[in-house]
């Protein structure tokens, strides 16, 4: 059932959910389908956390803010973990193209289409080229973890900036990856995108979310927004519930979606747990953050198809320093057609400018500053848009600009970070069961468990933990 604010909850669960991104969500929905008594708490007004949207002019515009792009996985995800109607509204981009001074290219985003360019256009010879997908594609999470970025690069294509360029800057926007990160990070996500391309959501997310939640609802889950935890509630070392306005809902398993730091110093705290994990959690990286301007087009306008997923940088070379510094170079540009979008009233079109940020950039800015920045932010977008789209300006009825102060007023997420943690939490999220018989956390950690599907696949991976738990208790 869906439980309005008012409602008490009296009943205990197998498992609290804490938190409803697609970690949370997915991981509720495998419960659920699995037999288990699921309640999914959820602080926002709505579930999705970064898989969310927003409406403008009573409707007339409508953002989405997560939904630029994921690999082909997320399909087979949604078959087996959700339901073959949300599975069957997931399809290619078949538009992505890389605008800079290096070079200007169109790909379908395959290993097919990606060996051609760096063949035909960069020149290398195809041996290269095999070896290295060879070897990304071999990589796993168990392996050594040593190799950075900035050494798998080099070891295949030594001294090609332009290269590194264009394998790795669509992964720095899709997980805030840099070129110190552990290779495996980046090998694990090109080699999902490479296997068929890039994919999105027709209908939009608010249609995926409320999909999503009908089958949460169909497979009886209980649902609460406006349902923020503050607190897991552990008695003899084991845990009991959670908290919520000062009273105990009692469940055999929490799971917690919220952000891997938050929930272990803050929800579980420091007291319930040995003195080297709490150690290693609180030296775990927050990963990057974002800045977007959502951009409208007025009603009955069009715009031309200039793609539907194109990088585009003025920086000389490739530098992931650049990629996230205030003075922005670097924009990826969402276009969104009304084709994406069949189940709304009017057409509509948007265009979503994503860049990669630093929180310490934003954070200390006084108001007047702030409103400065955004500004700013806002006319050199529109100026670098009007590079494609020329007449932009007069097409467009409503700008505005978030960064990564607006991230964390909306999910609470430590930082604004965009991705989870850097490797490291990985390792802490999937060992917080060891040291709390019950609880677990899911949710982006370490970079691969990022992004809509790392997350939802995460999720899955930590249900199963659950149920293995739930399993285990029963039989004592
Ligand atoms: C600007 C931007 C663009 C992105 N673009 C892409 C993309 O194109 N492709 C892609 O694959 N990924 C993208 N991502 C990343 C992707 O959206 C996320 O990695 C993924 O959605 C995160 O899911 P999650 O399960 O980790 O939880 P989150 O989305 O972080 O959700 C956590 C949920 O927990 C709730 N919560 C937190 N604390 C509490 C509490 N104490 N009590 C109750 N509830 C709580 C929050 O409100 C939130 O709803 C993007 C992210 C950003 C920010």
């Amino acid at each position: 059932m869906l439980f309005k604010a008012k409602d008490k909850i009296t009943k205990s669960y197998d498992v609290i959910v804490i938190g409803s991104g697609l970690a949370g969500m997915t991981a509720a929905n495998r419960l659920a389908k699995l037999g288990r008594s699921v309640l999914l708490l959820e602080a926002h007004n709505k579930l999705g956390g970064f898989a969310t949207w927003f409406y403008r002019a009573n409707k007339k515009h409508v953002f989405d803010i997560s939904l630029h792009g994921f690999p082909f996985g997320m399909k087979k995800t949604c078959r087996k973990y959700w339901n073959k109607e949300i599975a069957d509204h997931i399809v290619q981009l078949k538009g992505v193209k890389f605008l800079n001074p290096q070079y200007e290219l169109e790909s379908v985003f395959t290993r097919e289409d990606f060996t051609k360019k760096l063949v035909n256009h960069f020149k290398v010879d195809v041996s290269s080229v095999e070896n290295f997908y060879n070897y990304v594609e071999g990589m796993n999470f168990y392996d050594d973890q040593q190799m950075t970025n900035a050494e798998l690069f080099e070891k295949f294509f030594p001294g090609r900036n332009d290269i590194v360029r264009f394998l790795m800057e669509p992964i720095v926007y899709a997980n805030g990856s840099t070129l110190d990160d552990p290779a495996i990070t980046y090998g694990i996500v090109f080699s999902n995108f490479m296997k068929k391309g890039v994919y999105t959501f027709k209908g939009g997310t608010d249609h995926l979310i409320k999909m999503m939640q009908d089958e949460l609802l169909s497979n009886n889950v209980d649902i609460k927004k406006h349902a923020k935890i503050d607190q897991v509630v552990i008695e003899d070392g084991i845990v009991k519930g959670v908290l919520y306005k000062g009273e105990l809902i009692q469940s055999k398993a929490v799971l917690s979606n919220a952000n891997l730091k938050n929930t272990v110093l803050n929800m579980v705290g420091e007291e319930h747990l040995p003195k080297e994990y709490i150690e290693s959690a609180k030296k775990v990286r927050l990963n990057s953050s974002s800045c977007q301007v959502y951009m409208g087009i007025k009603p009955g306008e069009s715009i031309p198809y200039i793609g539907d997923l194109i990088f585009t940088s003025t920086h000389p070379t490739f530098d992931t320093d650049a990629l996230m510094a205030k003075n922005i170079t670097s924009r990826t540009f969402s276009v969104y057609y009304p084709d994406g979008r069949p189940y709304d009233s009017e057409h509509k079109y948007a265009i979503v400018s994503s860049t990669n940020a630093r929180w310490e950039d934003w954070a200390s800015l006084s108001e007047e500053e702030y409103e400065f920045e955004k500004k700013k932010m806002i006319e050199e977008t529109l100026e670098c848009l009007g590079q494609y789209i020329p007449e932009i300006r007069e097409k467009i009825d409503f700008i505005e600009a978030a960064t990564p102060r607006t991230i964390k007023k909306f999910t609470h997420h430590e930082q604004g970070s965009s991705f989870g943690t850097k490797f490291e939490g990985l390792d802490v999220s999937m060992k917080l069961h060891e040291k709390i018989p019950g609880m677990f956390h899911a949710g982006s950690v370490g970079i691969i468990m990022s992004g809509w599907l790392g997350a939802a696949n995460y999720g899955v991976i930590q249900a199963n933990e659950v149920e293995s738990y739930l399993y285990k208790r029963s039989e004592v």
